[in-house]
């Protein structure tokens, strides 16, 4: 799976490579992944054994800058996996224009079948295994799948013991507000797929007001997606989680579903709404379809069975590769995963900027400029597939491949 992972981020590059008519020596370059670190983790487990964890820390390319991207604890996590999210953070970061490189961070673990303190020295020494790779000039981790606040606070924290400083902020994002966050980081990858949505319906010539939008998923993303898409006038007409799927055609009570959901632990059962079984949730009639849930979930099966106009990625990876040409065929727009969601990533790169200037920018000047960002990377990838006459998912790979490729060359290869 993982390989199959890293294999199609290889057919991604070379296609975008061979449509931009890339420089062979910087397309070889790039298909391989500058750095692999691979780490043993020996920690000493609550029982008194010692269970010697496998980790990783992958810097695909640093040519824009430090190395960039999550931190994933997982136990079928491997190196194949973190090299193709690592490549992903590449193209990420050059859509969202930041001056970051592309980098992956995992360990093969379980965390649901590990205490705090277990987790927290797991943590630490992992921290401290990677520790002569990373730091602010050199590769800012973050949290993903399994990972949040409170591990970043402490590699942070273990970075400052282990180097004898008192503030490393810059080091990590995704941080608790206590130790330098930022209150705009939460919810900054669910206005960054507002910010598509209403951008891919311009370009549409569709009015998104009373225009019905599906969501797969109500968890980080998903939960403050279904506000902020009412927000902005439409009808959210049904919602999947773990446990079940609902649709109501009139719009669902977001507000009322999400105190459910709070009081449950899922949209199942909701009562304002008809049950439905979780795989129609790709079935139901929409304008909008949002996964923003599990990879993998769009094959050509079920691209054949959509029924919307638009299909904007906040989830990693949803849609694979045999889906592609069918949503192209059925003339479903698709805005792809590394632009969708790279409101979470260039939030992540305001509180390094705010870090380490050792200054905090008021709410304000941070949405305004999320908002910007997410526009002007939406109109960039809109106006590159118009001009190669390409899907944005091809367009989007395109356009990065063009900014990193162009970084390369104005270094050139050392020595
Ligand atoms: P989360 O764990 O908070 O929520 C996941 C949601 O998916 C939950 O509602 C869960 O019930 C639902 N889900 C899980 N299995 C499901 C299934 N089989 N069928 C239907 N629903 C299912 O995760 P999140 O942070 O909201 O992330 C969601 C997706 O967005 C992931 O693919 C993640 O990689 C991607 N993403 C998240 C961020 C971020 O800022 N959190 C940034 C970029 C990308």
């Amino acid at each position: 799976m993982a390989t199959e992972a890293w294999e199609a981020l290889l057919a991604r590059l070379d296609d975008a490579a061979s449509l931009i008519g890339l420089d062979p020596d910087i397309h070889a370059d790039l298909r391989v992944p500058n750095r692999i670190l691979e780490v043993a983790i020996p920690v000493r487990m609550d029982d008194g054994h010692l269970e010697v964890f496998t980790g990783w820390r992958v810097q695909h390319s640093t040519a824009r800058g430090p190395g960039k991207g999550g931190i994933r604890f997982h136990p079928q996590v491997d190196v194949d996996e973190i090299k193709a999210l690592a490549a992903d953070m590449t193209f990420k970061t050059a859509i969202a224009n930041l001056p970051f490189g592309g980098a992956k961070g995992g360990v093969r673990c379980d965390p649901t079948k590990m205490s705090i303190g277990e987790l927290e020295r797991v943590t630490r020494r992992y921290t401290v295994e990677i520790a002569p790779i990373i730091g602010p000039d050199l590769d800012v981790p973050a949290p993903d799948v399994n990972t949040d606040g409170r591990v970043m606070a402490w590699m942070m924290d273990t970075l400052e013991m282990i180097q004898g400083r008192h503030a490393v902020p810059g080091a990590v994002t995704g941080k608790p507000l206590s130790v330098g966050g930022t209150t705009g980081h939460a919810g900054a990858t669910s206005t960054g797929v507002v910010v598509c949505t209403r951008a891919a319906f311009s370009e549409m010539e569709v009015d998104i007001v009373g225009k019905r939008a599906v969501i797969q998923g109500f968890g980080k993303v998903g939960g403050p997606l279904a506000f902020l898409l009412k927000s902005a006038g439409m009808r959210v007409v049904a919602v999947a989680d773990v446990g079940g799927a609902i649709y109501n055609p009139g719009g669902l009570d977001v507000a009322a579903l999400s105190e459910h959901v709070t009081a449950t632990g899922s949209v199942a059962g909701f009562p304002i709404a008809d049950q439905i079984n979780a795989a129609e949730i790709f079935s139901v009639p929409t304008d909008l379809l949002v996964p923003a849930a599990l990879g993998g979930v769009i094959d050509a099966t079920v691209a054949e069975k959509i029924d919307a106009s638009l299909i904007v990625e906040a989830a990693n990876g949803p849609t694979m590769p045999d889906a592609d040409p069918v949503l192209e065929r059925r003339k479903i727009e698709v805005v792809p995963d590394i632009l969708a969601n790279s409101g979470g990533v260039t939030a992540s790169y305001f509180e390094w900027a705010q870090s380490r200037q050792g200054y905090l920018w008021d709410g304000e000047m941070f949405a305004n400029r999320l908002r910007d960002g997410m526009d002007n990377a939406f109109r960039s990838v809109w106006g590159k597939s118009q001009a190669l006459k390409v899907p944005m998912r091809r367009a989007a790979f395109a356009l990065a491949l063009e900014r990193v490729a162009e970084a390369i060359a104005a270094r050139g290869f050392f020595p």
